[in-house]
Order: C-alpha cells, then sequence, then structure tokens
C-alpha cells in the first residue's frame, strides 16, 4: 500500500550492531561495532544503513523525514557522551562522514573529516584546544573536501591556492603558516566553492551533515563504482552504508599522530607488526606521500605506552577475527583510538605463509586455511613472476598464453634464439608467430612473444608445455624482418634490445623488469599437504615429456593423464623422418622409415614409465592432422623460386616439388574437423601400429626392471562406437605380440577421449569398449559451440563477452549449462554401462577452479592439467570438497526451516 512507511530502523549507533550485520552496516560499520563491544578506544558513531542507501534511491535521492530524525538522535547520543554540541559556538562536535560498503570497493565517496565547523564553532575550537591556527587548519581542510567531494569543485584549485599562500608568504612548509595565513586561506576556499558551485559553503551544520550522506549515497553509482562492480560481479542493489563518527584529532602537535598497521607483514607473513605512522597529521597525510611517514618501531621509543596498547590491540584483533588485519589509529594527545580494522591484503607469499601458521597456532581450522587461499595466488608463486607490487607501464598488450614472467634480447628466429642462448645470453622469441620447426627456439628462449594465434597457437601450447611464459597474438606486434625491428605499440625495438613479458597478464614492457622467483616453501608444502588430505579428486599431470613428467611428480601429480605422443615427433632431429615418412608414396617405405622412428619413442616411453613407477600413464595415440608436421607452404615455394632463379640443384628442386604437392594434398578445408585423431588411425593403421609396439615395448622393458607401469591407451577424436572398437583390437593385438606369454602381468587399459559431442551422446555404447574416458574439454567445447577456438578469441569472443551473450570465455571456464550436460550425461551413462569406468578430465579446464569444481560435482575421479597448474588444482579440488558441504548444509539448514514453516499437510 502506498501509506505504507519505511519503519525499519536506518540509524545504529555502533553500540548496537557487530560484524554479523555487515549487509545492513557495510564491512567498516560492521567492524567498528564489533570493536566498540570488544571495548577498545573506538572514538563514538553511528552507522546509517545501506536499507537507508536503497530508499534514498527510491525517495529520489532525498534523505526522508524519518531519516533526518534519526540521524539528529544519533547525533544527539553523541553529543551526550562526547559531552558537547553539534554545531554549538562554544563546545562544537565535529564528525567524519566515511562511506563503507559490504565489498570494500574503490571508488565510493572519499571520507570528509571535521565536519560541523563553520564560522563560529571554529572560533570554539580554537579557544577549546588553545591553537587558532590547529582550527582554522581543520576548518580550511573542511572546505576544501566538503567543496571537493559533495560540490564537485576541482581539488586542484584548492592546492593551488595553498601552494600560491606558501609561495607568497615564503613558508617552507605548512606546519610554519601562522593562524593568519590559515584564515586568510579558509576565505578563499570558500570564495573558490562559491564561484565552482554558485552557492556558499553551508554554515548549517545539519545541512552540512545531510549533504554529505546524500553524497555517500550518490557516490554509490558514480561510473567509478559501476564499473567496478562490474568487474567483480558485486550486485548493484547492495547500496552502501554512511558511518559517521566524533572526530579525533592527530594533528594536535607531536604528541598526537595516525598511521595504519597489519598484525602480519604483508609481503612476507612474517608474525610482526608492521606499520607507519605520522606525527602531527590528519587521515589520509599517511598514504598521501607529502611526508615521509615513520616506522612503528620509533613508535615503540618515542611512547612505549602507546605502542604496547597498539600491540595488545592488534593481537586481539587478529586473535577475534582469526585473520591477518590491517588497523587503522589516531593518536590525540597521547590517547589511542583506533579507526578501522579489516582484513589485510597481502602476497601470494605471505597469504600462504599466514594461513599455515594460523592453523597451526589453533586459530583456524584445516579447511579454513585451505579454503582462504586465493587459487590464483599459487599461479603467482609457481612462475617467475613480474614483481607484483611494481607499477609499470606496459609498452602493449597480448593474449596471456602462458603464466610467469620472462626477459631477454629479442630474437627475431629460432636460429638466433639458440645462437644467442649458446653465447650465454637470455633471449625472447618474438616471431609473426611459431611452427614445429621453431621448437629449438622456443626451447632456448625465456619467453615467446607472437603477433598472431590465440591461445591454442602453436607457441601457446608450445610454451604452455615447457612451463615458459608466452604471449600470443599481440596485435600492436609488427616485425620488419629486413630492418630486424620490431614495432610494438608505437615504439620500435631493435633486434638485440631487451624485453619482458607476463605470459599471466599479457603485459609487454621495455627493458628487464625485475622478477621474483617461485618458491616451494616448506609454508606452501605444508599447505599443500593439507589439501590433499581434504580433496577427493584425483589430480594428474598433462606431460609429454620425461622431464615433465618428473616435475609433475615432484608438483604431486598422481599420474598422468594426457601424454600427446605427437611431441615425440617433433623433438630432436626427428621431424625431418617423420616428414620423409609422411611424404612416402607406399606403405612398404612408410613402415621402413616407422621403423626407424619407433626405437625413438620407444626409449622417450621408457623413461616416462620410469619417472611414473607405479603411476598410471595415459598415452594418447597421434591426433593432428599430418599437415602440421609439414614445413610452410610459402616459405618452400620462396626456397624453390630461389634455386630455379640461380638455375641447378636439379635434385633438390624435384624433391621441394614433391613435398609441395604432398602438402598440398594434405591440405584440407577443415583440419579441425578432418582426418585426424582415430580416423588418422584408421586410415594408416600403421603409425598407431609402431606407436603401441613402442609403448608396449617399452613397457616390457621397463617392467623388466623392476619398474611398476601402467599403460592406459587413450584413443582421441572418438565419434562413433565402432571406431574404438576396431581400434581397442589394434591395441590388444599389439599388446599381445608385444608383451607375450612372459608379461601377461602388465595390466593396460585403453580407454577414449570424449571430445566430440557425439561420443557424450553415445557414451553408453561406447563404454562398453572403453576403460576409461577422458574429456578432451577444449575440443568438446569448441565441437558442442562450433567454435574454432583462435578463430573465436582473435574474432568475436571479446563482443560476446561485452554485449553478455556470453558469461565467461567458455575456454577458460568449463561451460558447465551446455558443455557441462554432456559431460554429465556420459559420466552418468558409461557408469550405467560400467560402474567401474574410470572418468576425468584434461585439458586446460583441469586447471581452472570454476571447472574443478564442476568436476567435483559430476563425481568424475581425476582432473589432469600442466605440470605448473597441479599445486593449483590440488588446492582447487580441496576447495571443492569444502564448498560442496557448505552447500550441502546449508541445503539441509533450508530445508529444515521449509518443514518448521510449513504445517505437515494432512
Ligand atoms: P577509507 O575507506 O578510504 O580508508 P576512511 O573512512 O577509513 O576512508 O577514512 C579516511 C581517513 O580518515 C583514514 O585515515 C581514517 O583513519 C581517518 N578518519 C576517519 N574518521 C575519522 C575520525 N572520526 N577521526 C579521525 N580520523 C578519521
Ligand atoms: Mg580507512
Ligand atoms: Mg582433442
Amino acid at each position: 500500500m502506498s501509506a505504507e512507511q519505511n519503519t525499519e530502523k536506518q540509524v545504529y549507533l555502533f553500540e548496537e550492531g557487530n560484524t554479523s550485520m555487515v549487509k545492513l552496516l557495510g564491512g567498516k560499520g560492521g567492524n567498528l561495532a564489533e570493536m566498540t563491544a570488544l571495548g577498545l578506544p573506538i572514538p563514538p558513531g553511528f552507522t546509517i544503513t545501506t536499507a537507508a542507501c536503497k530508499s534514498y534511491y527510491k525517495q529520489g535521492g532525498q534523505l526522508s523525514g524519518e531519516l533526518q530524525a534519526e540521524i539528529r538522535a544519533a547525533i544527539a547520543a553523541l553529543e551526550k557522551v562526547k559531552e558537547c554540541r553539534f554545531g554549538d559556538a562554544d563546545q562544537p562536535l565535529l564528525v567524519s562522514v566515511r562511506s563503507g560498503s559490504v565489498t570494500s570497493m574503490p571508488g565510493m565517496m572519499d571520507t570528509i573529516l571535521n565536519l560541523g565547523l563553520n564560522d563560529e564553532t571554529v572560533q570554539g575550537l580554537a579557544r577549546q584546544t588553545g591553537s587558532e591556527s590547529f582550527a582554522f587548519d581543520c576548518y580550511r581542510r573542511l572546505i576544501g573536501m566538503f567543496g571537493e567531494i559533495v560540490l564537485g569543485v576541482p581539488s586542484l584549485l584548492f592546492s593551488q591556492q595553498l601552494e600560491a599562500l606558501l609561495a607568497r608568504e615564503g613558508r617552507g612548509s605548512e606546519e610554519e603558516l601562522t593562524a593568519r595565513e590559515w584564515k586568510q586561506l579558509t576565505g578563499v576556499y570558500k570564495m573558490l566553492v562559491k564561484e565552482h558551485s554558485g552557492m556558499e559553503f553551508p554554515q548549517d551544520v545539519y545541512r552540512q551533515l545531510n549533504m554529505a550522506v546524500g553524497a555517500v549515497f550518490r557516490s554509490w553509482n558514480n561510473a567509478r563504482a559501476k564499473v567496478y562492480r562490474k568487474l567483480y560481479s558485486i550486485p548493484h542493489d547492495q547500496g552502501t552504508a554512511v558511518n559517521v563518527q566524533a572526530m579525533v584529532f592527530g594533528n594536535r602537535g607531536e604528541d598526537s599522530g595516525t598511521g595504519v598497521l597489519f598484525t602480519r607483514n604483508p609481503s612476507t607473513g612474517a608474525k610482526e607488526l608492521y606499520g607507519e605512522y605520522l606525527t602531527n597529521a590528519q587521515g589520509e597525510d599517511v598514504v598521501a606521500g607529502l611526508r615521509t611517514p615513520r616506522r612503528l618501531s620509533e613508535l615503540r621509543d618515542e611512547m612505549p605506552e602507546i605502542y604496547d596498547q597498539l600491540a595488545a590491540a592488534a593481537a586481539g584483533l587478529e586473535a577475534h577475527y582469526r585473520e591477518m588485519q590491517d588497523i587503522e589509529f589516531t593518536i590525540e594527545n597521547r590517547t589511542l583510538y583506533l579507526l578501522q580494522t579489516r582484513s589485510g591484503k597481502r602476497t601470494a607469499q605471505a597469504a600462504v605463509k599466514i594461513a599455515v601458521e594460523l592453523y597451526e597456532e589453533g586459530a583456524v581450522t584445516r579447511e579454513e586455511a585451505v579454503s582462504r587461499i586465493d587459487a590464483g595466488h599459487l599461479d603467482q608463486l609457481l612462475h617467475r613472476s613480474i614483481a607484483p607490487f611494481e607499477e609499470l607501464k606496459p609498452l602493449a598488450v597480448g593474449l596471456p598464453a602462458s603464466p610467469g614472467g620472462a626477459a631477454g634480447m629479442i630474437a627475431l628466429d629460432a636460429a638466433t634464439a639458440e645462437a644467442w642462448k649458446q653465447n650465454g645470453s637470455r633471449v625472447m622469441l618474438v616471431s609473426a608467430e611459431t611452427s614445429p620447426e621453431d621448437i629449438h627456439g622456443i626451447l632456448a628462449a625465456e619467453g615467446v612473444l607472437t603477433a598472431r594465434g590465440g591461445m591454442t597457437s602453436h607457441a601457446a601450447v608450445v610454451a604452455r608445455g615447457m612451463g615458459k611464459p608466452c604471449v600470443c597474438g599481440c596485435d600492436q606486434l609488427s616485425i620488419d624482418a629486413e630492418q630486424r625491428r620490431v614495432h610494438l605499440g608505437g615504439y620500435v625495438l631493435k633486434e638485440g634490445d631487451i624485453l619482458s613479458i607476463d605470459g599471466t597478464s599479457g603485459r609487454i614492457y621495455a627493458g628487464a623488469v625485475p622478477l621474483s622467483d617461485p618458491e616451494m616453501t616448506p609454508e606452501l608444502l605444508k599447505l599443500l599437504d593439507m589439501a590433499d588430505e581434504i580433496r577427493e579428486l584425483k589430480i594428474y599431470a598433462n606431460a609429454d615429456t620425461p622431464q615433465d613428467a618428473r616435475l609433475s611428480r615432484e608438483l604431486g601429480a598422481e599420474g598422468i593423464g594426457l601424454c600427446r605422443t605427437e611431441h615425440m615427433f617433433f623433438s630432436g632431429t626427428r621431424l625431418p623422418t617423420v616428414q620423409a615418412m609422411i611424404l612416402a608414396d607406399s606403405r612398404e617405405e612408410r613402415l621402413g622409415l616407422l621403423e626407424r622412428i619407433l626405437p625413438m619413442q620407444q626409449s622417450d616411453f621408457e623413461d616416462m614409465f620410469e619417472a611414473m613407477n607405479g603411476l598410471p600413464m595415459t598415452i594418447r595415440l597421434l591426433d593432428p592432422p599430418l599437415h602440421e608436421f609439414m614445413p610452410n607452404l610459402e616459405q618452400l615455394a620462396e626456397q624453390l623460386r630461389g634455386l630455379q632463379l640461380k638455375g641447378g640443384a636439379m635434385d633438390e628442386q624435384k624433391r621441394l616439388k614433391r613435398m609441395m604437392n604432398k602438402i598440398r594434398s594434405l591440405q584440407e578445408k577443415n583440419p579441425m574437423l578432418g582426418l585426424r585423431g582415430c580416423r588418422l588411425g584408421i586410415q594408416f593403421p600403421e603409425i598407431y601400429d609402431m606407436q603401441l609396439e613402442a609403448v608396449f615395448r617399452a613397457a616390457k622393458a621397463a617392467a623388466h626392471r623392476g619398474i611398476e607401469v601402467r599403460p592406459e591407451i587413450m584413443i582421441p577424436l572418438v565419434g562413433d562406437p565402432r571406431e574404438l572398437k576396431e581400434l581397442r583390437a589394434l591395441v590388444d593385438k599389439v599388446a599381445s605380440e608385444v608383451l607375450g606369454e612372459a608379461f601377461k602381468s602388465i595390466a593396460y587399459r585403453v580407454g577414449t577421449m570424449i571430445e566430440v559431442p557425439r561420443a557424450a551422446v553415445m557414451a553408453g555404447k561406447i563404454a562398453e569398449h572403453a576403460d576409461f574416458f577422458s574429456f578432451g574439454t577444449n575440443d568438446l567445447t569448441q565441437m558442442t559451440f562450433g567454435y574454432s577456438r583462435d578463430d573465436a578469441e582473435g574474432k568475436f569472443l571479446n563482443s560476446y563477452l561485452d554485449r553478455n551473450i556470453l558469461s565467461g570465455n567458455p575456454f577458460q571456464r568449463l561451460d558447465q549449462e551446455g558443455v557441462g550436460k554432456l559431460i554429465e550425461w556420459a559420466v552418468a551413462s558409461g557408469k550405467e554401462k560400467k560402474s567401474f569406468l574410470k572418468t576425468g578430465l584434461c585439458g586446460e579446464h583441469g586447471g581452472d577452479q570454476s571447472s574443478i569444481f564442476f568436476c567435483q560435482q559430476t563425481g568424475l575421479d581425476y582432473v589432469s592439467c600442466s605440470p605448473y597448474r597441479i599445486p593449483y588444482a590440488r588446492m582447487a579440488a580441496a576447495q571443492a570438497v569444502i564448498v560442496a558441504a557448505q552447500v550441502e548444509s546449508a541445503d539441509k539448514k533450508e530445508q529444515a526451516a521449509f518443514r518448521e514453516s510449513e504445517p505437515s499437510a494432512g
């Protein structure tokens, strides 16, 4: 009904609230109330609720009469405690007006201090404190802040006037200004306000207060705040609270001051008080950088009793909140006041150390410690990274293709990169894009930067596999191969100049940016152990080489979920043989060449079995289309033209022509949907045959040496049960031929990737031939959406995200509504057929938190991700269990509440 009035209480004294009321009181208000209840020295005050903010908007930007009355009553309560009156000419009450939303958020209104001063009360303050210059300094601060924040007068105008005054009077600093000069400045500030806002600075103190409160409410909807909320998905209808608090003064001389402190060191996590303060200073002076703040240890020497009080309060607050706190304090004539506490921001290293130590101190449970780590923090810890607190301006930005920071001399081709590396230099491979022939260059480089290609381009995949930082698809990069120069976001750099990249953010910097090294600290190891005790999902690695396998194991992998065998075709000097094999005109010729590749692959596998002793190793048979192994057609054409111009070298010309013809014959309209995966295996069984022979010979040899081998053969791109049936028969045949009677004990499994939507739909039938399913979610996403990842990320994905057609990049975060449904269906129908069917997910989603949560919910057995992602996955998998338990208990509570509220139906 329209007559219905808002009778809800809209103002809470600090004595009336607590932390659990943050939704109503905001973070700052909730904590001020909580601290008041703890008996800490908090200047008295009150909080105007977020609900009041909402009704302010409903009333078209008006403070309702009820709200104004409640504010007056709350002010009266402050007056009583402080024994002074708001607007009183002799004993004036002064307050601060502070915004405080539920989620701490930059972009909200700045705090106004000293509110309640006017031409009369300033005299009272002067008399009361015995210092006119102090009183007028406070007054001009208020006019400046109010003018800027409430009335929109540019702050620069005020500071210019202050500087002009200092210069005119020949004063070195503000402290030297006299009362007369502060008074003068006050007059000038008032004129500025009048000129730029068209209104006088309000002399009525309640008008000041109401205007300030309204301005806080309005700041909830300023552009900065809106953008921030969108970025961090904070609901727009949350509203902000306003805190009004009696002033205390840190600017009353040398025995006063203001500062901030952390209960532990926010950059290292060490258990020590860490903070700064300034004497004779107010509010934001400490962070404003006008004077250099002093270290807290100096406070211990100067005002030991204050320091002890502060240390005790810090310890008490940390124990109470069971979390590292960031505390604001002010000292007024040797009396300590606390003005804010909140959980402190910290570096990744500190976050880990603090979580583990709080657990060891018994302050938090294992689950709480584990869930406090932002999994993204682990990323920072496990790569060399651009120092996080560095404020640097990038030259350009590309796609963040492989995380970590790297710096090196620009090398424009693989050969140069390799040569310089051999001379002991660090190099950065910069190229339009990379191809299999550049592998040695990537290997030699600290990092890779390319102009073209997306997150799954060759450079990106190889770099991620090697754990090297990579930035791809930087369209602000162009390469002048002739002049050996690169153009980068308007700058020109020569080959040999130093460049830094941050593969975590995609940023590119000139010169060598400082990097911090990855570290498996004892705390991190401990935290990961704690996560392992909680998690249910097994964590496997995507590892293609013995080095990667060993590394994965060190990082905690419990098996290999994806060994991509194509990498074995590229490595070392094998590529020419592989190319010759592909070019072979006859089956005989091809078999001969395969015969030469076999021992190389066999030794790779043997090394990997050794590295994974006792753990499963999932080997995927050849997947990509064959043309990916061939050289670039345009380059060959160029070579050929060169030879033709010079004349001669007829044999070489012939070879080139033949190769080009073959490459043309291999070219497909749509290679992603063409002859690849199991289709290749069925079309050219001799290739899979050779791979299988290599696997089983390696298994046998390793077993002979006492290594426990657990091969799991994985067939890619199956879309129909009969494909798997046929290839499974091939696996069994080769296995029995190679292993023979003596090695019957080697148990191997045969399974398939589920990466074609049809395979997911047909999963029940496919399970008849499979021991395991591994969801290849990159291809499954591509084929379910009908997007090619590179094209999507390069062309339209961003605009889809901007338009909210997609809510996230489905290649980074598994699309649970669509692709996820296919997975759920496939798991359920596969398990119905075969209850012991093993299921897992490989591909990049295996290293993404929300995707890991999904795997937990869906009941998969494992996720597999790249080696450096393993610690992250271990944490995320533990957090998934914790979250699932929380959701379950919340559901139960809700059901119980529902049952209570529902009278039992008859
Ligand atoms: P922010 O959210 O930007 O930290 P705050 O509301 O905490 O803003 O206030 C800004 C500065 O003003 C802080 O240094 C704070 O300690 C100081 N401040 C706020 N209220 C008072 C007060 N009543 N007395 C003295 N200083 C205050
Ligand atoms: Mg603050
Ligand atoms: Mg695939």
